[in-house]
């Protein structure tokens, strides 16, 4: 299994730049998403990992190997372009084990292998059924053991689990990973949803247009999203955006919405005129001795917490609170904030004024 190493990748289609400077380290052995919209460059990405596009420039490294003008063939790696793509004809079996008998495996050493993937993956009673009368995931887990039985160095995926209704998707999605567990190969997914990525991976990389917005772990990404495209993208609800005009100096602990003062991590950076006060519906409480008020438009129960919808003088609040507490339509409530929860953007750069609370992770609980 590899690391792999992406230095300042770069892909130009013609006069449009699909990739521009993208680096980012997947570990060896690390769960990976390439999380982003419709068009942000993910596939492209996967497509140069794989060797199947080449980079205008930059550089891709796999276990200390730079591969960037190598072809596919020879970085050893597997693509699982789309789970349902099997040889119709083949039976189980025959599926499995051609990428083995491409290599001119011997054919011993092919039964012994296809056994071991099958066990792994639960499939040994059906390796003799011809693959068209497969229910839909052992369909999915015998194009992922063709992928495994090559035993490459890392797996990419493109949005496997894309074409399945949203039950057995949450289902394969943690087959997936438990596969991954068992065995401990780099995998890069890509993918456009949000929740996936974030249960499913390790680190995420996070792309926009092109670029890598923020790279880390899941919960980093959620407590400090680095750029309000991430703040914007992440979560659901999403975080609340607040717009307040300001000059704000690196030190300041608080900040000030419509005249009422909120205390923040510490800022590292000064900026001045359009600012983003960021915060969690979760790190919203409703605080009746509060002097920034809003008034409820929407309550929305969800069983043991409820969403209630506040319209404030800085906009549109959502707060996550307990189903317990009362809130009607029509209320007048007054609203806190979780101090060390709260990231402040600067509008002209879409970046976050990192604190130096940033980056330890938050409890939730
Ligand atoms: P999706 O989830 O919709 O596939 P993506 O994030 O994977 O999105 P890419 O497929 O990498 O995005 O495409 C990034 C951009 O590059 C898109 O605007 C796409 O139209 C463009 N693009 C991709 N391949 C080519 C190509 N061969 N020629 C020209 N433009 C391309």
């Amino acid at each position: 299994m590899a690391q792999i190493i992406i230095k300042n990748l770069r892909k130009d289609f013609g006069d449009f730049t699909a990739v521009q400077s993208s680096s980012f380290t997947i570990e060896d052995g690390e769960f990976f998403m390439l999380l982003g919209p419709s068009g942000c460059g993910k596939t492209t990405t996967l497509r140069m990992i794989a060797g199947l596009e080449l980079p205008t420039s930059g550089e891709i490294f796999i276990d200390g190997e730079e591969v960037s003008q190598k072809p596919a063939s020879q970085r050893d790696i597997a693509f699982v372009f789309q789970m349902f793509a099997l040889y119709p004809h083949l039976n189980v079996r025959q599926n499995i084990s051609y990428p083995l008998k491409s290599q001119r495996m011997p054919s011993a050493q092919i039964k012994t292998k296809v056994a071991e993937v099958a066990r792994v993956l639960g499939i040994e009673d059906i390796l003799n059924k011809p693959v068209g009368g497969l229910s839909g995931g052992d369909r999915q887990r015998v194009a992922l053991g063709r992928a495994i039985v090559r035993d490459p160095k890392a797996f990419l995926m493109d949005e496997p689990l894309g074409a399945l209704d949203a039950e057995f998707r949450e289902h394969m999605s943690q087959e997936l990973r438990a596969l991954h567990d068992r065995m401990g190969a780099t995998t890069v997914y890509v993918t456009h949803d949000q929740l996936e990525a974030m249960q499913m991976g390790d680190k995420i990389v996070v792309m926009n247009h092109g670029s890598v917005e923020q790279f880390g772990v899941p919960q980093q990404i959620y407590d400090w999203p680095a750029t309000l495209f991430v703040a914007d993208f992440i979560g659901s609800p999403q975080m609340n955006l607040l717009p307040f005009n300001a000059t704000v100096a690196e030190g300041d602990t608080s900040v000030a919405l419509s005249g009422h003062h909120f205390e923040i991590p510490r800022l590292r950076q000064a900026a001045s005129g359009d600012l983003i006060f960021g915060v969690r519906p979760e790190h919203v409480t409703l605080d009746q001795s509060s002097a920034f008020r809003g008034n409820v438009t929407a309550v929305e129960y969800l069983g043991t917490t409820q969403i209630i919808t506040l319209e404030t003088p800085n906009g549109m609040v959502k707060a996550r609170v307990a189903a317990a507490q009362t809130v009607k339509t029509g209320q007048d409530i007054g609203l806190g904030f979780t101090a060390r929860t709260i990231t402040i953007f600067d509008v002209s750069t879409g970046a976050a004024l990192l604190s130096d609370a940033n980056r330890e992770v938050l409890d939730h609980g």
